[in-house]
């Protein structure tokens, strides 16, 4: 690799020493890792490997990851738009699994978009509980939709906000936080050229300002005994055990929980920093692309200190009644198109302008925050009839819908669906469930033999 920096690269020579140095660059002279992660709320692994066309190896510090060593591109696998899995580089498998999160729990994603570590998140909560994923760029938020949509996850909260409004609305509500920083993504290098161009010694203090600034505003949203994991993918000490040493001297209510150094993730390098930072810096992990198969990342993880009793009672949203017309036409549909009510009994539905949402029961009092979405977006509520939305179909159980249209992934008529194009169609007519191999795809309208893809246009684009 040809154009690293010149400063980047005096600077991890001096940090690594020559010998270990050599092992990294060299490294970086492989082509990166291709990862993905199996989403276990849709189908198991076992089941996954038995039907992808890939050839995998596992991630030893991920039981749903994998590397991709052969096989077609996966993201252009109709499974993909299925939702069966997540495109996602090896070491950034680390911090979710980490962090842990327990089915039923409040969870926070504080800089999720675009979304893979949330969805990573919402996978090991098992879909039950709260999982806010919150991002501040508009742009990265709306992909970030895309893909939760495609997940399937039904307990998803997402915001729009600076985490410090997060922190003075939501102070001490959640069981975990997950804090993946802005950072200057060394780890990034060898994946993409533009983070190597846009590196500078400034770029890198700027973002760890920034990151101690999300920091503050995360530490006050951790319950007491709640986690918070602190993640990057650069290799920078300024960002890493730096930010992590002057957190801890600000917090003395949390504690640094070791990482075990294990499957190759290396310790933290306090000694790295100018003056030297504490001993226990050691406990958080580096993994290195020229010691485990992945780009690179740091991760901490903290404890609050002290204890709250789980589950707690919360201020919940204060939600306007459902209109009665709302009721019926999404009852229609039911009757109509499902075998049974999909929504939980304990979710909430509810009317947003013309959106219907289920609200998870763990929803928090979401006033004067930007919400970008509210729960499970069931559909649209339009004159005297309702429309189903995407993210209802990629959430349900193929065997749910009465019409349905289940083709193989190799069936042409799954491209022209995911392309938009009309297909020829001998079905029952109205609101029809495209499956590929039993998986929902999407929804589509048949009318007059005719089957109308509804694929949303962003899926279209793929
Ligand atoms: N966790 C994501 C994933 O796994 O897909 C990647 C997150 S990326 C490393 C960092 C994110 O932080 C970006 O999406 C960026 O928009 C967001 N960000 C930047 N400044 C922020 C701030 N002040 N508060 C919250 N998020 C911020």
């Amino acid at each position: 690799m040809a154009d690293l920096p010149p400063l980047f690269v005096d600077r991890m020579r001096a940090f690594l020493g020559p010998e270990e140095y050599d092992a990294y660059r060299g490294a970086l002279e492989g082509p990166p890792h291709v990862g993905l992660r199996v989403n276990t709320l849709k189908i198991d692994v076992e089941t996954f490997r038995r039907i992808a066309p890939f050839t995998l190896e596992p991630v030893p510090w991920c039981p749903t990851g994998f590397r991709v060593v052969d096989g077609p591109r996966p993201g252009k696998h109709p499974y993909h738009a299925a939702g069966l899995y997540y495109i996602q580089e090896p070491s950034a498998m680390a911090p979710a699994e980490i962090l842990a999160p327990q089915p039923g729990e409040r969870v926070l994603d504080l800089a999720a978009a675009p979304g893979g570590k949330t969805t990573h998140l919402a996978s090991l909560m098992q879909g039950q509980g709260l999982l806010v994923a919150n991002d501040v760029q508009p742009k990265r938020v709306h992909e970030m939709t895309n893909n939760l949509d495609r997940w399937g996850a039904r307990h998803i909260v997402v915001t729009q906000e600076s985490p410090g409004r997060l922190a003075r609305r939501w102070p001490g509500m959640f069981d975990r936080v997950l804090v993946d920083a802005p950072c200057s993504g060394e780890g990034m290098f060898r994946k993409d050229p533009a983070a190597r161009r846009t590196w500078t010694p400034k770029h890198v203090q700027r973002c760890a300002a920034l990151q101690r600034k999300i920091l503050r505003a995360a530490a006050q949203l951790v319950r007491p005994g709640g986690y918070l994991l602190y993640s990057t993918c650069t290799f920078a000490p300024e960002e890493n055990e730096g930010t992590l040493a002057w957190f801890l001297a600000r917090h003395p209510e949390y504690t640094l929980v070791p990482i075990p150094h294990e499957h190759g993730f290396a310790p933290g390098r306090p000694e790295w920093l100018t003056p030297p930072g504490p001993e226990a810096l050691r406990g958080a992990a580096r993994l290195w692309p020229h010691r485990v198969p992945g780009e690179g990342h740091f991760l901490a993880l903290l404890q609050r200190r002290g204890d709250e009793p789980q589950p707690r009672e919360l201020p919940r949203p204060r939600l306007r009644p459902l209109p009665a017309e709302a009721r019926r036409l999404w009852r229609a549909f039911v009757d109509e198109h499902l075998r049974e009510d999909p929504v939980p009994p304990t979710y909430t539905l509810a009317q947003f302008g013309h959106r219907l949402y289920a609200v998870p029961p763990h929803a928090l009092d979401w006033s004067g925050l930007k919400v970008v979405r509210f729960g499970w977006w069931l559909g649209n509520l339009k004159a005297k009839r309702f429309e189903p939305a995407h993210s209802l179909a990629l959430a349900l159980h193929a065997d749910q819908a009465y019409n349905r249209r289940d083709w193989t992934a190799d069936d042409p008529r799954v491209r022209q669906y995911l392309h938009g194009e009309p297909i020829p169609d001998d079905g029952p007519p109205g609101w029809v469930l495209v499956t590929v191999d039993g998986y929902p795809l999407g929804w589509a309208r048949s009318v007059q033999g005719v089957l109308k893809s509804r694929a949303p246009r962003w899926l279209r684009r793929i």
